[in-house]
């Protein structure tokens, strides 16, 4: 019999965590045996992946740039990629402002409920401002300084430092081009070699996926706040969500242009890590996956979705920046603020900034757009209006995040030839050895 593919398998889970969830509500020990017996498996689930998130990226990459074998190809790769990052970003925004000027959800809110919201939400509010203060505080190269770690054994200690990771890999894979081939050989053979360990690992784990997302789903709906106040914010989560329907619109169309794949081919390949991303609400715990799909189907060469794919999950965030910039003309909306064509010119700037210091982490989203809304001069307490939804927003921003990434694979890989034809492994060979 033929097994049903991933992504049904993942769904299943899904919509059976969030029917478990509403049938154990019923009782007065449901939340808490959720909390204590269903949560954890949860938690394993996106530990795992995360787990795997820094050896991949060291393994894959090293592997990938040394299989570049010439450092003008991974300059040309590396603009490419983030000019055209930088290119999606600026639409997303851009589709973000156009959905909130023309829905105005913002107007909808009564003074009440601004109240309401905001005595609710405060709390939580100031965590996120005094969370954003911090990052506010550095100089205007400290994201630059950062890049650079001063000890990779910190940095790859921490999975908040994916870029100082990325930069050693790509570092580290330059200098075994420039090394004589011989010499470069046995560390070349080394690194394939855990690659592929690291590979079978991400096999192994995603045969759990469809737990680990029942677990997880179960978890967020005994754990939501009461609906009451949804309602209030409904027509600003359909603003956003609008958005983000019409993005993921948009990198079906801009793949099916540059790189002649239909919408249905790039839907069934990426499906499981939109999921996932849903899912977790982490563009980092996702990345393993994105990138095995990426690689195996959607045909992407490793060269470049190795390169790519981590450098995207840090900074190319364009569900992210969609949203900030929603939520940014939102709060002013509801705060009865005209805001001025310069004012929103200056929040596609740093949306895009914003969301490119976001960490690919659950809320993360949130604390940055403080940033951006203390460059509008919004008032900061506003971010307590958009606290209630934020969780599946959340969920959403980041499935359109990995979606993006995957989108920019394709075509930076088609513009370098190296785009081929998939080359899915069956998902039930997964625990049988390979290649013998
Ligand atoms: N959770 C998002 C991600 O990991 C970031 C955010 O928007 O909060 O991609």
């Amino acid at each position: 019999m033929k097994k049903l593919a991933l992504h049904w398998q993942i769904l299943i889970g899904m919509a059976a965590g969030v029917v478990f969830a509403l049938l154990m509500t019923n009782f007065s020990w449901g939340a808490e045996f959720i909390g204590d017996w269903i949560k954890p498996f949860g938690n394993i689930f996106i530990n795992a992946l995360k787990l795997i998130a820094v050896p991949l990226i060291l393994a894959s990459l090293i592997k990938g740039i040394s299989d570049l074998k010439d450092i003008s190809k991974l300059s040309k790769m590396g603009t490419r990629t983030i000019a055209i990052y930088i290119v999606t970003t600026v639409i997303a925004v851009s589709i973000g402002l156009g959905m909130v000027n023309l829905i105005k959800p913002g107007n909808a809110i009564s003074e009440d409920t601004r109240n309401e919201l905001i005595t609710s939400y405060e709390g939580d509010a100031s965590v996120r401002i005094a969370d954003a203060a911090k990052q506010k505080e550095a100089g205007p190269l400290q994201a630059l300084e950062d890049i650079v770690p001063s000890n990779i054994f910190a940095a790859a200690g921490d999975n908040a430092n994916m870029l100082q990771v990325i930069f050693f890999a790509i570092f580290f894979g330059i200098g075994l081009i420039l090394i004589p081939e011989e010499t470069a050989k046995p560390v070349k053979a080394f690194f394939d070699g855990f690659n592929e360990v690291i590979l079978k690992l991400i096999d192994i784990i995603m045969l759990a996926a469809p737990y680990g997302v029942f677990a997880l789903l179960a978890a967020l709906v005994v754990e939501s706040p009461s609906a009451d106040l949804f309602q209030a914010l409904a027509l600003y989560a359909v603003t956003v969500l609008a958005g983000l329907i019409l993005m993921i619109g948009v990198y079906l169309l801009i793949v099916w242009i540059f790189t002649g794949r239909n919408p249905a081919f790039f839907e069934n390949g990426i499906a499981p890590a939109q999921l996932l991303a849903f899912s977790t609400s982490s563009s980092a715990a996702t990345l393993p996956v994105t990138m095995e799909r990426v690689e195996e189907h959607l045909g992407v060469e490793e060269e470049v979705a190795s390169f790519v794919l981590p450098i995207g999950a840090t900074i190319n965030m364009d569900g992210t920046s969609l949203y900030q910039a929603v939520a940014a003309v939102f709060i002013a909306q509801a705060f009865g603020m005209d805001l001025t064509f310069g004012a929103q010119l200056g929040i596609i700037a740093t949306a895009t900034l914003a969301s490119i210091g976001s960490a690919a982490v659950p809320g993360a989203g949130m604390v940055m757009l403080v940033i951006v809304l203390a460059q509008a001069g919004i008032p900061e307490a506003g971010l307590a209006l958009i606290f209630a939804v934020d969780r599946p927003l959340d969920m959403c921003r980041t499935s359109v995040n990995v979606t993006g990434d995957a989108a920019v694979s394709m075509i930076v890989a088609k513009s370098v030839d190296r785009l081929g034809e998939p080359h899915a492994k069956e998902w039930d060979d997964n625990l049988k050895k390979t290649g013998s």
